[in-house]
């Protein structure tokens, strides 16, 4: 009884001095943090995890690319300004606009893929056609449908959780079978994240819309969104 007391408290003291340590920097993705990876990049911790849980695929007949990992603040908004200019061409409203974006991506500053701790992946043993995160090509016969299922077995083993799965009473960003997330960094990186003044952090006058994004907006995108990913993450 008295080790399992101090085994919770050496684990608590480590939640809470990982929580505590993230700068907002370092959680909006403006911090230049220290990354390793030949074809991506993640914080070490997690790029140690991954290159395990690669060699399993490997042996299990898949190899794993990693379509995106870290991507820092200015390339998200690089992503959002062009999605938005877009579909201002198309006569879309501000509000139109920004609803269609946050289908998928998220608005900078917010993502997910700013903590060094998320990958999206498939399978490099099938050769690309078109664009390869589409989630129909993860079931019903697709090409990725066999790493989608074995990710769904065995990437937990390693640490990996899907952050956007398809969930009936999951809000926000559409399923997504692609997107992975180790989950022990990225779980007290989150609950660190929820502690930050969103309107205050995410004040950008270079980020397309940004004057039509209200308090309200934001509140509501931080409910649906931000805090609509699986629940073994949060
Ligand atoms: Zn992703």
């Amino acid at each position: 009884m008295k080790n399992y007391m101090v085994l919770f408290l050496l684990l608590s003291s480590y939640i809470f001095s990982q929580e505590s340590s993230f700068d907002p920097d370092q959680l909006i993705g403006k911090k230049q943090i220290s990354l390793e990876g030949t074809d991506y990049q993640l914080l070490p911790e997690a790029a140690k995890a991954f290159e395990a849980m690669y060699k399993a695929a490997l042996a299990a007949g898949f190899r794993i690319r990693v379509v995106s990992s870290y991507r820092s603040y200015e390339r998200q908004r690089a992503i959002w300004n062009r999605k938005y200019r877009n579909n201002q061409k198309e006569g879309l409203s501000p509000d139109v606009n920004r609803q269609k974006i946050i289908e998928y991506s998220t608005l900078p500053g917010t993502s997910r893929h700013h903590w060094g701790s998320e990958i999206d992946i498939v399978d490099a043993n099938i050769p690309p056609e078109g664009d390869v995160l589409l989630s129909e090509k993860f079931h019903n016969g697709g090409p990725y449908e066999p790493l989608r299922l074995w990710l769904e077995a065995h990437a937990a083993d390693f640490g990996f959780i899907c952050a956007y799965p398809d969930q009936p009473d999951r809000s926000g960003f559409y399923y997504e079978p692609w997107h992975y997330s180790y989950a022990p960094l990225s779980v007290p990186l989150y609950r660190s994240y929820l502690k930050l003044d969103l309107n205050a952090t995410l004040q950008d006058s270079l980020l397309a819309g940004h004057k039509d994004m209200t308090k309200q907006f934001l509140a509501s995108y931080r409910k649906t969104h931000i805090m609509g990913i699986n629940p073994a993450l949060q």
